[in-house]
């Protein structure tokens, strides 16, 4: 019989009741006892939903309290010295403070210089998804212990419930390749033979304990390997083969491509493979899997929220049931469901066509079940539920809440010179420099001031109808005054309104244009306790009014300084969303960049002369494998270029980004053309900056030089070192003055003086700058080009 198999459950909760456990016992206000028992109770909620749904290989250890990687790091014990406590065995205190940092003195052994507790562990997105994970470190010396059961204490809890699982680890390769050392020369692969006897050691636990299948995670099967890699996926599994379990290794968010044939031949018992990603597998694999081989077929999207179109998908199955025999057969969804919201059936305010769309984690696994039976039962068991299923693919495929032909026209006809803005930079420079008049080292910020309880509760107030639109207009424009008052004070050049009104940059937009539907509960973490609520784009995007104007326009009134118009960027807008599977994600990030043209339309004509058009995830979009980034990075940067070209000469565009890993991707960031960017900086200045000055970087950069990550406030002095760092390696005339980010994780107190420094810091290199140049002849900078 085919199987109907999960490969990992949401782990959040359909309330969010691991965000709130977690939030209630970090700051102390609930026990360890009251955080596990949480915990227990979603397990268990968990795993008797999907045994209730009819899924026969239930995943166990996909739970985690933080992530699945520091889980992985904590069992083996790849525990870095500054979390060792000095006597005692480690607790959740130091698994806690691997994933946060600790101001615990328990942890200062290692780290003198930090003062007192130790720094968290990096943090970095799980592949090309929105979750992040705890970056293991790794040591030359290394030594691993096995120093957590919970892999076999899951195991147990669901065994007393009667369910037996199917365990979950993060195979040891993956768990090597993500980890990182700081050791130079020092290859993480070379631990390999020390960690496999700990694997080995947990699954002997997990065998004694009862289980029978074990789900080795390796995702990193799918990316570009080496022989070495090869090598070592080779050794790990003929290693752990002797315990005598039946493995399943996972591998997800594409295809094997290359490795798809010695992958197979891997002396294991299945291979799950991500037929959404990459359908085109499947054939291959049919073809060439090995005699006893089973096939866990990913078909179930984990990763958008679109039901499957399940006529389609079941002849897929139906092909590699007749070849290999249903026996050889799993059917799952494509990766673990950690990446979908839990419930549709939560949803009370989405139109009633768009939900018949959706499916979260919960109606995927009915999709799983239902595929699973027709194989096993035929067609005819689930004809039903089939028919229904073409109905209402059929009916998306017309709707015309999703196709619009005057979109779709106009997304066609987008002319070549949309994409580029009339003159060069040097000329936009000139003509900027004369409409703006701003001083050397002008200064801003990127966006976002404050979100304080008040504001907070102005927004929620008005969202549930407790506060008409007039009141909470007039509530709000008093903070966009008092924010613009402080700004003035303060010496800043450029202003911003503070984004009071903005619950999130993305979902902010998604309620105002077209072909967008937002969630009331589709949360997916993100890390730890945080989590997200992409909006969902369900159909062709238009703007339907100005979205932005009212705001800027009423800001700008009240100063003469120039105001930034805030937007968030195409490209962003779509990587923090749910897609459209039924056209490419260029075709949609096309529209959305014309909306925001629109928008940018709008403010230019409204008087706002910087408009700065932030886009944070363009860099993560970049896809996993390095053979495909020409393509993304072509249609990314030129939906940025069409959404920001429309402007006149005179009007200046910013752009926003917050990370500094820049170095292979510069040529596309100087391809967007904005007039100046923004960037994260106060963690590597000086090597960012030279990658910036040796590429030279054409426009002009805002290296950010207050941290606001930290609630430290640094000083005029420090900002000022800062600043002559980055005058070393730029041109003073390429250089602006502001922060990483934006303000609103910060508070009044700690923003007030911070930006107070940074204006200061900044006046002072002006006028030393100044100084210096009325002595020397030197004046065309170097980074300078004419492009
Ligand atoms: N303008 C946004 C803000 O200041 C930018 C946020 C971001 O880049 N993530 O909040
Ligand atoms: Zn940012």
């Amino acid at each position: 019989m085919a199987i109907a198999s999960n490969v990992g459950f949401p782990r959040i909760g359909a309330h969010r009741e691991l965000k709130k456990a977690l939030e209630s016992y970090w700051p102390g206000k609930s026990s360890e006892m009251e955080l596990l028992s949480i915990g227990k109770n979603l397990r268990r909620e968990n795993w008797t939903l999907q045994k209730a749904l009819g899924i026969d290989h239930i995943p166990s250890n996909d739970f985690s309290l933080y992530d699945h990687v520091l889980d992985t790091a904590y069992m083996v014990g790849a525990i870095p010295a500054r979390y060792q406590p000095e006597a005692g065995d480690v607790t959740l205190a130091t698994y806690f403070a691997m994933a946060r940092g600790s101001r615990d003195a328990r942890f200062s052994g290692a780290a003198p210089t930090s003062g007192s507790g130790a720094h968290a562990m990096e943090m970095t997105k799980w592949f090309d998804t929105n979750y992040h994970y705890i970056v293991p470190e790794f040591e030359s010396g290394q030594r691993f212990r096995l120093s957590s059961r919970k892999a076999v204490e899951e195991f147990l809890e669901a065994k007393a419930l009667g369910i037996i699982t199917r365990p979950v680890l993060l195979g040891p390769v993956s768990f090597l390749l993500l980890g990182k050392t700081k050791t130079p020369g020092f290859k993480v692969m070379s631990l390999l033979d020390s960690l496999l006897p700990i694997y080995a050691e947990v699954l002997q636990l997990l065998k004694g304990a009862g289980a029978e299948w074990i789900q080795l995670d390796e995702p990193a099967l799918i990316l570009e390997l080496g022989a070495e890699e090869e090598a070592a996926f080779i050794q790990a599994y003929e290693y752990l083969r002797s315990s005598g379990l039946r493995f399943l290794i996972a591998t997800y968010f594409g295809g094997l491509r290359e490795n798809l044939d010695w992958v197979l031949d891997l002396p294991v018992s299945a291979i799950h493979l991500d037929l959404v990603r990459a359908p085109e597998q499947l054939q291959e694999a049919i073809q060439m899997a090995p005699g006893t081989l089973q096939l866990s077929l990913g078909l179930i999207n984990g990763r958008n929220v679109w039901r499957t179109d399940l006529n389609r998908t079941l002849a897929l199955a139906e092909q590699a049931a007749q070849r290999l025999g249903r026996d050889r057969i799993l059917i799952a969804p494509s990766c673990s469901l950690l990446h979908s919201p839990v419930d549709l059936e939560l949803e009370r305010n989405l139109d009633s066509e768009v939900l018949s769309w959706l499916a979260f984690a919960k109606q995927k696994l009915e999709e799983v079940v239902v595929l699973t039976r027709a194989l096993n039962e035929g067609r005819t068991a689930i004809q039903k539920i089939l028919d229904r299923n073409r109905e209402t693919t059929e009916r998306k495929q017309h709707s015309p809440r999703i196709h619009n032909p005057a979109i779709q026209q106009r997304s066609a006809r987008v002319k070549p010179e949309m994409f580029h803005r009339k003159n060069a930079y040097n000329i936009r420079e000139q003509a900027q420099k004369a409409a703006l008049q701003l001083p050397l080292l002008p200064t801003t910020t990127i966006g976002s001031f404050p979100q304080t309880k008040e504001v907070r509760a102005l927004r929620a107030e008005y969202k549930s109808g407790k506060r008409t639109l007039e009141s909470y207009r007039a509530a709000l424009q008093k903070e966009i005054q008092e924010t613009i008052r402080i700004q003035e004070a303060t010496g800043l050049d450029v202003l911003v309104h503070g984004e009071f009104e903005r619950n999130d940059m993305v979902e902010f937009f998604g309620e105002q244009l077209s072909g967008f539907a937002t969630t009331e509960n589709g949360w997916v973490q993100s890390y730890g306790s945080r989590c997200v609520k992409p909006p969902i784009i369900y159909g062709d995007v238009a703007r339907l009014h100005p979205m932005t104007v009212d705001w800027a326009k009423f800001a700008q009134s009240l100063t003469l300084k120039p105001m930034k118009g805030m937007l968030t960027g195409p490209v962003t807008v779509l990587e923090w969303s749910f897609v459209r599977d039924d056209q490419p994600r260029e075709s949609t990030c096309r529209q959305i960049a014309l909306a925001i043209r629109d928008e940018v339309a709008d403010l230019e004509a409204a008087g706002i002369r910087v408009i700065q058009i932030d886009e944070p995830a363009f860099r993560e979009g970049l896809p996993l494998r390095r053979a495909d980034w020409k393509n993304y990075l072509e249609w990314a940067v030129g939906s940025f270029r069409l959404a920001s070209s429309g402007v006149r000469d005179e009007t200046q565009i910013h752009t926003h980004m917050c990370y500094s890993e820049f170095n292979n991707i510069m040529d596309a960031v100087a391809a967007m053309d904005a007039d100046v960017i923004s960037i994260e900086a106060s963690r590597s200045e000086m090597e960012l900056l030279r990658a910036f000055a040796q590429f030279r970087y054409p426009n002009a950069i805002g290296p950010g030089v207050y941290d606001i990550h930290s609630p430290r406030v640094p000083t005029t002095e420090e900002i000022e070192n800062l600043l002559k760092n980055i005058l070393q390696v730029l041109p003073a005339s390429q250089v602006w003055v502001n922060p990483d980010c934006g303000l609103k994780t910060r508070r009044w107190e700690e923003v007030r003086p911070a930006l107070s420094a940074m204006v200061e810091a900044a006046r002072h290199c002006r006028q030393a700058h100044k100084e210096n140049s009325s002595e020397s002849v030197q004046s065309v900078p170097a980074a300078k080009t004419t492009r």
